[in-house]
């Protein structure tokens, strides 16, 4: 059903081990209840995502994603994201709306937390960003009907 795509191996950025195999899927009308990989039903997992706007914003976005533990594969929703982006630059920073975007990882929860309160530095940042191990794509294959 689902043929699956590797992208380029990216740098690594934080300076915490790589977590998860992540998809950011791009169909708004599959939501992925169960696992594009193994079929098994999918759990949820709320946690904060990081993320790199181009040409050099990091925004830490706490989001609930779908998660298969069997496979290690954490699914993001594509615009859950860029509706959060636009909403939040439009406010702030009306230019950078529709700049290329990156989900780098995600971040320890501690740091998440602390940095709503008081921004992080760069280095902060980076200290509690754990990686993707993976970056993978679910593209659909003569359409799921
Ligand atoms: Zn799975």
């Amino acid at each position: 059903m689902a043929g699956q795509k590797k992208q380029k191996k990216l740098p690594q950025f934080g300076k915490q081990p790589p977590q998860y195999r992540f998809f950011l899927n791009p169909y708004q009308d599959v939501r992925f209840t169960n696992c594009p990989q193994c079929g098994q039903k999918m759990r949820q997992r709320k946690l904060p995502l990081m993320v790199h706007i181009d040409p050099m914003y990091l925004l830490s976005l706490n989001k609930t994603c779908r998660y298969c533990p069997h496979c290690d594969l954490l699914i993001a929703h594509q615009d859950d994201i860029e509706g959060f982006l636009t909403s939040y630059f439009a406010a702030h920073q009306p230019e950078v709306v529709g700049n290329d975007y990156l989900v780098l990882g995600t971040q320890e929860r501690v740091a998440w937390k602390r940095g709503k309160e008081q921004p992080l530095t760069m280095e902060e940042t980076l200290e509690s960003l754990h990686d993707f191990k993976d970056v993978v794509k679910f593209e659909l294959v003569g359409g799921w009907g």
